[in-house]
């Protein structure tokens, strides 16, 4: 089934070098060149917001999720294509995952970890079997790539789970694996 909906987990905060949003927003709008729409945790600030924002300038769709109880502390994105305020962090995450053909992973912090580690187990247990594409754009990632890749020598994660993850290193190659998965 073609991917048509990538729902994306970046960082609220936008990190310390301009390249970050640079990335994000290069993110948004390959997102919509490529007819690909965005489902994302409908935050204005960060990585979040210049994706989003990215993917709306350029004519795309985006659809924000967020809980009602976190509209004070992250702010929603005003004219998104649809943004969905919800009762919990729950329903978020299902939703998200829900409308999700696939998922992409950029730079981000820990809620980041979070939603990408959630994404895997679930195909790792059968739930999903949804492609999760991993953007280790200017090596964010490799530090946890490694870790990774010896979770697999000690044999605590099986080699077909963890090459369920497909890690790109740049925004072509990620839309590439995307668009082909
Ligand atoms: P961060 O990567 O920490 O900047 O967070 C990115 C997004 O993940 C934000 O929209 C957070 O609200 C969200 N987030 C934070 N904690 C969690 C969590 N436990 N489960 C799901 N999403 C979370």
């Amino acid at each position: 089934m073609p991917v048509k909906t990538v729902t994306v987990f970046c960082g609220s905060r936008s990190g310390e070098n301009p390249q970050w949003v640079s990335v994000a927003s290069a993110c948004g709008r390959s997102l919509a060149a490529h007819g690909l729409a965005l489902v994302y945790g409908g935050g204005c600030n960060g990585l979040m917001g210049a994706v989003a924002r990215a993917a709306m300038e350029s004519k795309g769709q985006a659809t924000g999720v967020i809980p009602e109880s976190l509209l004070a502390i992250e702010p929603a994105m005003q004219g998104l294509t649809e943004l969905l305020v919800v009762d919990s962090m729950h329903t978020r995450k299902s939703i998200m995952a829900e409308r999700a053909d696939a998922f992409l992973v950029l730079p981000g912090g820990i809620g980041t970890y979070e939603e990408f580690f959630e994404m895997w187990t679930w195909n790792q247990i059968g739930l999903h079997d949804k492609p999760i594409v991993l953007l280790n754009a200017f090596d964010f990632y490799t530090p946890l790539l490694q870790f990774l890749r010896q979770s697999v020598d000690h044999g605590f994660l099986n080699p077909k789970h963890h090459d369920h993850l497909k890690v790109a290193t740049t925004v072509d190659q990620a839309i590439d694996f995307l668009l082909h998965a």
